[in-house]
Order: structure tokens, then sequence, then C-alpha cells
């Protein structure tokens, strides 16, 4: 197969976009810079402007300040039609009455490839999309996840310098969600295409991302690679948004290396293993992820400090139990058990919660 390599791709530059509808300001000061080659995420709640920059970079919505380079190549002055891009929408958009093979060479004869270059173009792309035999059929005969994967080859086949894909899992169910995102993942690695992907599932984005950008309120909240955001947020929302958590209002009393740092409240006293590099003075929320709640019986001691709780209740899910935990003076927690363990745990009792890791963000006053 000859598909572009990683350094045909080009990196994308967005420096400082503003977008105000009226007096209402959606995105307040968007800056990014994406490496070639690379998956980037833009995840966020419903409204925090994620559709808006997607359709600033794709030029069709102007922004009212900033710019945005492909390269060196300033383009957020060109119309849609000559930036570039390749769209893949919430609906697929493909065409009903083309076959596969006519959908994706629509591009291609658009930009007047030859058909020779155009043949050997769209066998490369039904390879990549694994539709070999498929392509004298039209959308209607493919299954959903078929028709996504038409769209994909569709965006990629002109080897546009950025990929955009809005939200273009949300019309699938749940198993072939999980099919599609990877299937999405492994053929942006082997394209190589810049690529640009929407949603507010933070599954989602922690599978297919190289590099997640948390939006809120039309900021950008925090950048980072998937471990980077599940296992130190930068902030309170993050904190929350991102992946099941428990936070816990607790005050710095000390400063160390590794660990970071010791707090103290609500019946905790322990040492945090990392520490947002926001955090500014001592009132922290201490976040421990459920998975990282330890429970032991109250006889049993431990170089860790615990504190004690009842349970109040068990979540069944199949690999792994949810327990509901009550500590005094602490809001309930959740703590995530394998099976085989929390089988031996039961509602009313009283346990010993250690935490074997916790992270702690920003409390505002
Ligand atoms: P969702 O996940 O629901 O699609 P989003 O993060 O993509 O949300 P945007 O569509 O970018 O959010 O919208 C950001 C904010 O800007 C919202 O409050 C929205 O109501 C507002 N907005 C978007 N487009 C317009 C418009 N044309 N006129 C007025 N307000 C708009």
């Amino acid at each position: 197969m000859n598909l572009p390599d990683r350094s045909r791709s080009q990196p994308v530059h967005i420096s400082h976009i503003r977008k105000s509808f009226g007096a209402f300001v959606a995105l307040k000061d968007f800056s990014l810079d994406i490496e070639a080659g690379e998956f980037v995420t833009f995840l966020g709640p419903s409204g925090c402007g994620k559709s808006t920059t997607l359709k600033i970079l794709s030029g069709l919505t102007p922004q009212d300040a900033g710019e945005i380079r492909f390269g060196d190549r300033r383009i957020d002055m060109l119309p849609a039609n000559r930036r570039n891009i390749g769209l893949v929408f919430q609906n697929y958009a493909l065409f009903p009455h083309m076959t596969v093979v006519e959908n994706i060479a629509f591009g291609l004869r658009m930009r007047s490839w030859s058909n020779t270059a155009k043949a050997a173009r769209v066998d490369e792309l039904l390879a990549l999309v694994r539709l070999e035999g498929l392509a004298e059929r039209r959308p209607e005969q493919l299954s959903g996840g078929q028709q996504q994967r038409v769209a994909v080859a569709r965006a990629l086949a002109f080897e546009p310098d950025l990929v955009l894909l809005d939200e273009p899992l949300s019309n699938l169910d749940a198993k072939l969600r999980e099919q599609v995102r990877i299937d999405l993942r492994d053929i942006q690695r082997k394209a190589g295409q810049t690529t640009v992907f929407v949603t507010h599932d933070q599954v989602e984005a922690l599978v297919m991302s190289d590099r997640i950008v948390l939006m809120n309120a039309g900021q950008i909240d925090q950048v980072g690679t998937p471990v980077d955001l599940y296992s130190t947020p930068a902030t309170e929302f993050g904190a929350r948004f991102v992946g099941a958590n428990n936070l816990l209002k607790a005050t710095i009393t000390g400063i160390g290396t590794d660990p970071q740092a010791h707090v103290q409240g609500a019946g905790l006293s322990i040492w945090l293993a990392t520490v947002s590099p926001l955090v500014t003075g001592p009132e922290i929320w201490c976040c421990v992820r459920p998975e990282h709640i330890a429970i032991r019986a109250p006889t049993e001691t431990g170089p860790e400090t615990g504190t004690l709780g009842k349970v109040t209740d068990k979540i069944y899910q199949g690999t792994t139990v949810l327990l509901d935990i009550e500590i005094p003076g602490v809001e309930k927690m959740r703590a995530e058990r394998p099976t085989s363990e929390a089988n031996r745990i039961n509602i009313g009792q009283t346990v010993n919660v250690l935490f074997e890791q916790a992270h702690a963000v920003p409390r505002m006053p």
C-alpha cells in the first residue's frame, strides 16, 4: 500500500482564536499546536465550543480574531473548499445514489485526478478501510459501521492536510461504537494524516487520541495525553469530567518531592503522589479514583493511614463491583474492586478505607 507517511502530513498551528455570537463569547482565546500526523481530540461538555472550533478550522464559520496555519501556510483567509480539509460528519453524509467506489472517488473527480490515479487511490483506501468486497454496493446496502468507513475513506482520499471528524460515532449502537473506535484509530495511524476529532464521550477520547484538548466554557482546560488527563487532571472540572473520581476537601500540610504533598481533612491524613501545577494554595480537592480505593478489614493495620467507613451499596458490573462507602464528615465515596474481592464484603459492614494513589487539584474558596 502506498499511503502517505507522517512526513507528508502537515502540522497545524491555531493561534489566539476568538469567536462571539452577539454578546456571547463562544471561544475566548484558543491556541493549539498539532503535530504532523497527530490524532487530537476536542473533548468537553455540550456548549463548550468544540463544534465552533471545528467550523472555524474548516472555514464554515469565520473567527473574530486569530490565525490558523497548516505548516507555514496561513489558511484562515481561504474559503472552505480551498483549505484541503477532509470532513467526516455525524450522519456520514454519503451520496445515496453512488456506490462505495463512487463515493470514495468523489473528491478525486472534483480535483480532476486521472482515471488511473483515481483507481489506484480508491483501491488503496478500500484496502485500508477493509471494504474491498463491497465496492459496488450503495450506502443503503451497508451497515452503519461500514458506511462510517466509507465516509472516512472519502475524507482521506485526496490526501488532505487535515481530517476533521465531527462526533462520527454518535449514530452507532454501543457495541459497534467500541469496534469502530478502534478501526478509526488504526486507519488514522496507518494513513498518518493530521486529525482532529470532536466528542463529548470521554471513553472515546481516552481510547483514540494521541492528545486530548479538554474544553470548558469556550476555553482550554487542559491539553495532554489520555494518561495525563486521567492520572493528573489540572482542575476540578477535569477531575470530575474525565473518568469517575472521588473528590474530598483537604488542606496541604506538608510539601515533599515523591510523594509530593501531605494533606489533612475530613479524617484524612495522607501523602499525595501528584499535585496539579495549578495548585498555588493549601486548599485543595484530594482526588481518588475508585480503583485506587483499597478496602481492608477494620482491624487490619498497614503502613498507610486509612479511615473507617461503612459500605452502603454494592453495584455489580461483571468483572468489578462498585462499592458505595460512607465516611463520617466526607461525601459518599465510591470504590471499584474486583468481583472476587467484593464478594467478601457485605452491605452494612464497617471497613478500613485506604487510598493507594491520590492527586491534588486547586479548590476555589
Ligand atoms: P455540542 O457537544 O452540544 O455540539 P459544542 O461544544 O460543540 O456542543 P458549540 O456548538 O461550539 O458547542 O457552541 C458553543 C456555544 O456557542 C454554545 O453555547 C452555543 O449555543 C453557541 N453557539 C454556537 N453557534 C451559535 C450561533 N450560530 N449563534 C449563536 N450562538 C451559537
